[in-house]
């Protein structure tokens, strides 16, 4: 997506550790129109499905999956990090590891708000390693509900998670897939 790859090389910074900071449009401050065209593009590219929820992860895909969800008109989940699991059996959980803090998460979803007759597509803002989606998948899985795709933003191309979630047949869309950057000269290159 044009647009968003010209924002990323005019805001983005990128740090130590492969980390893209995009605060300034994404992570921090947001900005709702672009926002609304990345909806509009997810929109466009699972047409063809038959999506009955949105699924993301807290804190961050919250507001991304809230603007996307509108362009298809459905309820968005998030899944909630937790300290304490409950075991009563009402939700489902998983373990993700998180990239940027560098620690693991227990990570719950109630069992009222994903059915077996779900139609799911999966929205994050970054594809890295693949463990917050993997982990999204596994709770989906749990329930029974059908996974119609995955819905990135900005995948790092570099690390394997694309990779690993595209053999296993799993529908990825990146609005931006980033090929290389550099946190000494700044620079970002993209697939096409
Ligand atoms: P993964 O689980 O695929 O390794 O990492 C994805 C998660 O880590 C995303 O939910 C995102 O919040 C965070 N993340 C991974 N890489 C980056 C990055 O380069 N920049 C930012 N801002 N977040 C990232």
């Amino acid at each position: 997506m044009e647009l968003l790859e010209q924002r990323i090389q005019k805001d983005g910074a990128v740090k130590a550790g492969n980390v893209l900071k995009v605060d300034s449009f994404l992570n921090h401050q947001i900005d709702i129109g672009l926002l609304n065209e990345i909806g509009k593009e997810f929109k466009r590219l699972f047409a063809d499905t038959n999506i009955t929820k949105i699924l993301t992860i807290e804190a961050s895909g919250i507001a991304i999956a809230a603007i996307v969800a509108q362009y298809f008109n459905v309820p968005v989940v998030f899944a909630k990090k937790t300290q304490s699991i409950n075991l009563d059996g009402s939700v489902y959980t998983t373990k993700i590891h998180s990239f940027t803090h560098q620690r693991d998460y227990d990570v719950i979803v109630s069992k009222k708000y994903i059915s077996p007759e779900d139609h799911i597509l999966v929205i994050d803002d970054f594809l890295a390693n693949g463990c917050a989606v993997e982990g999204l998948i596994d709770m989906i899985q749990s329930a029974g509900a059908t996974l119609e795709g995955v819905g990135i933003i900005i995948e790092k191309g570099f690390q394997d998670g694309g990779k690993r979630l595209r053999k296993k047949g799993i529908r990825v869309e990146s609005l931006a897939i980033v090929d290389a950057m550099d946190d000494v000269t700044g620079k970002i290159t993209f697939r096409h």
